[in-house]
């Protein structure tokens, strides 16, 4: 059967369709994929919640401004346009474009550590990932796999079955290290690459016994057949155990335990010995052996027979078991440390291996993630009831023996339990579990275009670390969300305030409308959006994972946005207040002017919530330090052009004027250091 999506690289064949569209094996994965909804990540649900709220508020503080102008008997004319600037003023317009450059970017900086983000809001997910799921071989090891220990009565033989029972072949052209370089899986590479060194390369092998058909592997199975004919005298290897009658014969190489459930015979002292208890006990525990020592296990079987070649169906039948191969697969040098780093930031590594439990734990352990030694395997998932699995999924970090369809319980299991899932995968099968996952990152190596269609995320060098550097860099780009909506909304308030003030002391409009919206343009611009450039703080790896459901605008930064907003009216009316009453034409400029300089001075105190603005790498940030500067700068035509000053009704300041302004202003910078300094005193030691 050639199933949807295959590709005809050559030959010729007749075909009869025998499906289309939803009715294929591509269709029914595709379906199930459909199945599994997609929500709006929290960010999104909040962003559009908080842009709701603040729409209301400044609706209602306008039409209050409007109403009061009114009584006052002030011109309506002035007080419309008025209201509307402080309209267009109070909504946080930027809001929705800086979000999402400030996705981009940090989905740009995550390219760099080679992961590819396939959907944007899923580097604000990352952020707050609490699991992450991770297969064993490739992700947490390298996928290097070296025939270290073989266990056989007649080791060639084995060699010789396991070599010819696979796909992979050593290239003619050595690597780059000089050595034999294996083309395909791994696995099988390894088993081919032991038969070349033990004298029985497989171009040899193959010639002798070509391949006439073939059962694939696969995870859920765990074992691969394939039928030879006898095509030459056979290599020498193999010719006891075949004998002179022989035609052919069926190999088969797969998990011990896969194995042994289509054996009937072991090899033994040359010849086929029947499979007592005792005997596959013995080989039972040969298998444990090789695996607590962190070693993939590989069994191989052969059958041979004479005449005409066996039906399909009795290629599983009566095979003689051959022995094992242990294959030894390094744990990649930088997983060690990403696991450690998982532990300080909070968020805990499972892994989920079709592998041997004794394998896994052993790979487990030297990386440190086996938690409490637990190890579930896929026949006990299968077992558990929901509280069972729930609690399966709470206390265990190795699962072995896995089939791809527990991968998707799992994502469910723990996710109900309120986790927020990263998941990887590569095969076709796991594309459900990737949907599932509230970041399924597919394998971009060795991973299947399925598994890449279902992912979030796609990991370019398969590596484990490469996840936890992404997780990093979604926690920064929330940090900087949350600083930009806190400068922005403390931005929006100072100039809401001053307007709604001012008449209570007594003042005329501080600000006209085209002021108004100058001071918006300017703040909401460049500082905003650079913001964005923000690099992670010290401690984004040090703390654990933001609650999932956790506000973005808590009471921390209501209270901030609160007092911000009413210490830069303060300072702002203050001053315009004492200018009035000195009978200074330029008071209003002298508002506008300290009024930007305060929001400057706030954009650079907010770039970080906690850690002073001097302790801060002074370059860190270089895009706000110069869209502060530019911003400073332009202010200058506004005063000094005339053209431009009969646009904004300003007034040329003195330098005295211009000076005192702007170092009132930046009251603000000293006074939003003061607030981070006393929450730093306060939380020490903690
Ligand atoms: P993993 O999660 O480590 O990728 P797999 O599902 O690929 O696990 O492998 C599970 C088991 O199947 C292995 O322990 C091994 O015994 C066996 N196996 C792996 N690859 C092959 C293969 N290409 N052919 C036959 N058996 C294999
Ligand atoms: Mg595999």
């Amino acid at each position: 059967m050639a199933y949807m999506g295959t590709a005809v690289v050559s030959g010729r064949a007749t075909a009869l369709v025998a499906a289309v569209g939803m009715d294929t094996e591509l269709g029914r994965i595709a379906s199930m994929l459909g199945e599994v909804e997609r929500e709006p990540t929290p960010l999104q649900r909040q962003l559009a919640s908080l842009g709701r709220a603040l729409a209301l508020a400044a609706l209602g503080v306008v039409a209050v401004f409007f109403a009061l102008g009114f009584l006052r008997g002030e011109p309506a004319r002035l007080m419309f346009l008025t209201a509307v600037s402080m309209a267009v003023a109070a909504v946080p317009e930027g809001l929705p474009a800086v979000v999402t450059v400030g996705l981009a970017l940090a989905a740009q900086r995550m390219l760099a550590r080679r992961a590819l983000i396939r959907r944007l809001p899923a580097v604000e997910t990352l952020g707050s990932v609490t699991v992450i799921c991770s297969d064993k071989t490739g992700t947490l090891t390298e996928n290097r796999m070296t025939a270290t220990e073989l266990d056989a009565p007649e080791p060639p033989l084995l060699l010789a079955a396991a070599a010819l029972c696979g796909d992979a072949f050593l290239d003619p052209e050595p690597g780059p290290d000089g050595r034999a370089r294996a083309v395909g899986d791994p696995t099988e590479g390894a088993l081919v690459a032991a038969a070349a060194d033990a004298g029985l390369p497989k171009p040899g092998l193959e010639r002798a016994l070509p391949r006439r058909g073939e059962i694939p592997f696969d995870s859920a199975r765990k074992r691969m057949v394939t039928l030879h004919a006898l095509a030459g005298p056979p290599p020498a290897a193999l010719r006891g155990a075949l004998g002179p009658a022989a035609t052919g014969a069926v190999f088969a190489k797969g998990s011990t335990a896969a194995l042994l459930g289509i054996c009937s015979s072991v090899w033994e002292g040359g010849r086929a010995e029947p499979l007592t208890e005792e005997r596959r006990r013995r080989w039972t525990q040969a298998d444990d052996r090789l695996a607590r020592r962190g070693m993939r296990v590989l069994g191989a079987a052969f059958k041979p027979f004479s005449g005409s070649a066996p039906q399909r169906p009795d290629w599983e039948r009566g095979l003689t078991f051959l022995g094992l191969a242990g294959l030894s697969d390094p744990p990649r040098a930088a997983a060690r440390g990403a696991v450690d780093t998982c532990r300080a930031a909070g968020v805990r590594p499972v892994m989920i291996t079709g592998d041997h439990p004794l394998t896994a734990l052993s790979v487990a352990q030297s990386l440190g993630l086996a938690g409490n030694g637990r190890v579930v395997t896929g026949a006990e998932l299968s077992g558990l009831d929901d509280a069972g699995l729930a609690r399966a999924v709470r206390d265990a970090s190795v699962f072995a023996r896995v089939a791809p369809e527990h991968k998707l319980r799992i994502v469910t299991a723990l996710q109900d339990l309120g986790e927020v899932v990263a998941m990887t995968g590569d095969g076709v099968n796991d594309a459900p579990a990737l949907k599932k996952a509230d970041i399924g990152v597919a394998m971009g190596l060795t991973g299947t275009d399925a598994a890449k269609e279902a992912a979030a995320m796609i990991l370019l060098d398969d590596d484990f670390a490469t996840i936890v550097a992404a997780v990093k860099e979604g926690r920064v780009v929330y940090d900087n969300v949350r600083k930009f909506v806190r400068y922005l909304m403390a931005t929006n308030a100072g100039e809401l305030w001053v307007m709604l003030l001012a008449p209570f002391l007594g003042l005329p409009l501080p600000l006209l409308p085209l002021q108004i919206l100058w001071i918006n343009l300017a703040t909401d611009g460049l500082p905003a959006l650079a913001l964005g450039f923000e690099p992670a703080e010290s401690d984004a790896m040090s703390r654990p994972p933001r609650r999932p459901g956790a506000r973005l605008f808590d009471r921390g930064m209501a209270v901030h946005v609160l007092w911000v907003g009413l210490f830069m009216a303060a300072v702002c009316l203050a001053e315009g207040w004492l200018a009035h009453r000195a009978g200074r034409a330029s008071w209003q400029t002298m508002v506008l002017v300290t009024m930007v300089f305060a929001q400057l001075g706030n954009a650079l105190a907010v770039r970080s919530e906690r850690t002073s603005f001097f302790a801060l790498r002074p370059g860190g940030n270089l895009p706000l330090l110069g869209a502060v500067a530019l911003t400073a700068l332009a202010q200058l035509p506004i005063l000094y052009a005339a053209p431009l000053r009969a646009v904004f009704h300003t007034v040329a300041l003195t330098p005295v004027e211009l000076a005192a302004a702007a170092a009132l202003g930046t009251l603000v910078f000293w006074a939003a250091e003061l607030e981070k300094a006393l929450r730093r005193a306060a939380t020490r030691g903690r």
